[in-house]
């Protein structure tokens, strides 16, 4: 990119015709020559500085003026982190962020399921003539963790949360880099409008880590209020991966996720007589074991599947055999053939165990699948991935544009792309690590602080700059003119 803006260039060519100008006569005015090359340069200089501005307007150097004043902004919203569904503060600092750079701004859209909650659902857009239509993505919201980085500005927040219990809040999952991330890049497209056509949605969504922003800002119109993008962006910092590298994954990069609530009934009695009793703990160990044949012996392997038994709760003495057992599941796959199959094979095998137990029908184990807690996988757009991959290599090298494998996790900003995909989307990674760090648990084996540790620091300053040059250059490719 930097090759083809000359930057740094045009005082040399300049330079070179001097001596031609000089060589002419000097048209009846009575100057040196000498004179005559500053008359000339004065004359020129407004068209030089403008050149030489215009010249040296690459997303690098723009992420590299901006970086100051979005260091400053990463550190106030890293103090001041804000729970999910409550991110009022940090998203006015996005919206002013996004007016600065020149979008029209509408805040607090988004409509929960839970009626009297206020969605902070910030949409800037910014136009530029006719041409394609790109949305771009930062989350808002922080985690109940303590943060133990200590860092100079490290959070020191306390709340209470939903349930009214007080809580320390940190940015561990480092959205505050993505909004710092999304500013940048709005100024730095603002500041190259000459090179791209068309409409930029920039998104500031809430709610994700509990899943539910995207999908109340989408049913509070974003695709009829707003134009409908062609094409949708988005990043997440990457505790593994070195500053200044960008990670990318074709095809599923993160999961379909289900929570599944499980009653397992039995009929309860004292724990010295089981012959006279349906012990629904038994049961309960049985069903679990059971469901692991699902993804080793139903599921084609080649399809991931993972389930987890992350609650179970039964009984309330050493002696007593209780009437039934609560389970709490987290269902992980990609496709939705599987995720069908899948589901329904957990409530088959619970029931038919329950019936080999010898339960009666009128006891047998109740399934219940949470659908307002679904988030559907993220499927990068293969096309679009591949397109966007080599505009980043081109930007950033080579060398700092990885291959990053797929993963079990959730993100909700697939929601973006509609529930067939029919809008490709593409989340990337940037690296996040001190490639110091990074090369020295390669080394030792020791894991690195990961995504929600109360130690997760990422280092702001690249990982900021290299965000905007990769965000700046994929809208720059899908939108140049
Ligand atoms: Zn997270
Ligand atoms: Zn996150």
């Amino acid at each position: 990119m930097t090759g083809n803006c000359g930057a740094g260039r045009s005082p040399a060519r300049f330079t070179s015709v001097i001596p031609k100008a000089s060589g002419l006569p000097c048209n009846g005015v009575r100057l040196t020559c000498g004179m005559t090359i500053r008359f000339l340069s004065i004359l020129l200089l407004p068209f030089l500085s403008a050149f030489s501005v215009f010249a040296q307007q690459t997303p690098q150097s723009l992420a590299d003026t901006e970086l100051p004043s979005l260091l400053a902004i990463y550190k106030d919203i890293h103090i001041h982190p804000e729970l999910s569904g409550h991110e009022e503060r940090s998203a006015a600092i996005v919206a002013k962020g996004l007016k600065d750079a020149g979008c029209e701004v509408t805040e607090r859209v988004g409509k929960y399921e839970k009626p009297g909650l206020t969605c902070f659902g910030v949409v800037g857009v910014m136009k530029n003539g006719a041409g394609p239509t790109v949305l771009v993505r930062s989350d808002l919201d922080a985690l109940p963790v303590h943060e133990e980085t200590g860092l100079p500005y490290a959070s020191t927040v306390t709340t209470k949360n939903d349930e009214g219990k007080d809580v320390p809040v940190m940015h561990a999952c480092g959205h505050d880099i993505h909004m710092s991330t999304l500013i940048g890049t709005a100024r730095t497209l603002d500041k190259l409008k000459d090179k791209w056509h068309g409409t930029i949605i920039f998104i500031g969504q809430p709610a994700e880590e509990v899943v539910g922003g995207a999908r109340a800002m989408l049913k509070d119109g974003l695709y009829t209020r707003w134009p409908k993008p062609d094409y949708a962006l988005a990043l997440h910092d990457d505790a593994e991966i070195e500053t200044g590298k960008i990670g990318i994954t074709e095809g599923y990069a993160f999961a379909n996720v289900d929570s599944v609530d499980v009653t397992v009934h039995g009929i309860g009695g004292h724990g010295a007589y089981p012959h006279k009793t349906k012990d629904p703990i038994v049961l309960s160990a049985e069903i679990i074991n059971a469901w692991q044949t699902i993804a080793s012996r139903e599921n084609n392997p080649i399809n991931p599947v993972v389930i987890t038994v992350g609650s179970i709760h039964g009984g309330t003495k050493h002696n007593i055999i209780p009437d039934e057992v609560q389970m709490q599941l987290t269902v992980r796959t990609y496709k939705k053939e599987v995720r069908d199959k899948v589901l329904a094979a957990i409530e088959r095998i619970a029931k038919d165990c329950a019936t080999a137990f010898g339960l009666p029908p009128d006891k047998l184990p109740e399934v219940h699948v949470l659908q307002n807690e679904f988030s559907p996988a993220t499927y990068n757009n293969p096309e679009l991935t591949r397109r966007v991959a080599a505009t980043l290599k081109a930007a950033l090298g080579n060398d700092n544009v990885v291959a990053k494998d797929p993963s079990m996790g959730a993100e909700d900003f697939c929601e973006f792309s509609l529930p067939d995909h029919s809008i490709p989307a593409l989340m990337f990674v940037v690296g996040a690590v001190d490639p110091a760090k990074v090369a020295e648990s390669k080394k030792s084996g020791t894991s690195l602080p990961s995504l929600h540790s109360s130690k997760f620091a990422p280092v702001p300053e690249p990982t900021i700059r290299t965000g905007i040059i990769g965000m700046t250059s994929a809208v720059l490719e899908l939108m140049k003119k």
